[in-house]
């Protein structure tokens, strides 16, 4: 399949209330301006160089989301050239955002990375300290918290990851059920090539496809 008809297929596969976020991580610009002529409307970035190279070389054509792990010493950068952060899993981090944003006069939304699968190896906050840390970064004047998101434990079945998801939205009921006061805490991004189906039947509202739009990585 093309870019163009890939992402044609993903997006009417989704229902109105789920986006499609490209994840275009060792894309060239040609490859993503393929996929923004077929309605993509969310770009996601790994790295905070290539999003600087990437929206040099095509503009503010989407919104461009941070979905990589995020150095404190990059912070300053991201918080102008991205449109949303995925990936704050502490508190530190939050507030370097919100203080680099208040320089620019930017309030930045933010979802909260949870290691839904309490990976050694991953990043993400637990889930049991996600409500805790929520209501901090709920205070922080320079960010927005507009959510939660999980990179699912892989798996070489789907159908595994169907019991995260579900956890993940519990999660993102007990967050809102503290009655925090963020009125757009309303998104939730989970699943990926494999997953995303799954993940759309248990409540994303945002799904991170990479391969299935572009085929696989180059090596
Ligand atoms: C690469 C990546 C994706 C997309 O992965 P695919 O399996 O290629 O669809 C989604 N989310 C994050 C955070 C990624 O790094």
């Amino acid at each position: 399949m093309t870019i163009q008809t890939s992402v044609k297929t993903i997006l009417a596969e989704l229902p109105p209330s789920t986006r499609l976020l490209a994840a275009v991580k060792d894309r060239t610009p040609e490859e993503i301006t393929l996929a923004l002529g077929a309605g993509l409307t969310i770009l996601g970035e790994n790295y905070v160089q290539e999003a600087e190279a990437h929206i040099n070389a095509l503009g503010r054509v989407a919104e461009w989301h941070f979905i990589g792990h995020l150095q404190k010493n990059k912070v300053k950068k991201a918080v102008r050239l991205f449109d949303m952060i995925e990936t704050v899993d502490s508190l530190e981090l939050a507030a370097e955002i919100s203080k680099r944003s208040i320089e620019i006069g930017k309030v930045m939304p933010v979802l909260i990375e949870v290691n839904i699968g309490r990976e050694p190896n991953k990043s993400g906050a637990l889930p049991e300290t996600a409500p805790t840390l929520a209501r901090n970064i709920a205070q922080l004047p320079g960010v927005s918290l507009r959510g939660l998101m999980t990179i699912e434990p892989a798996s070489g079945n789907p159908e595994n990851a169907r019991p995260y998801f579900r956890e993940l939205k519990v999660l993102f009921d007990a967050v809102i059920a503290l009655g925090l006061n963020i009125p757009d805490f309303n998104i939730l991004s989970m699943g990926m090539t494999h997953t995303y189906l799954i993940a759309v039947q248990e409540g994303a509202t945002i799904v991170r496809v990479g391969t299935a739009i572009f085929g696989a990585r180059p090596q």
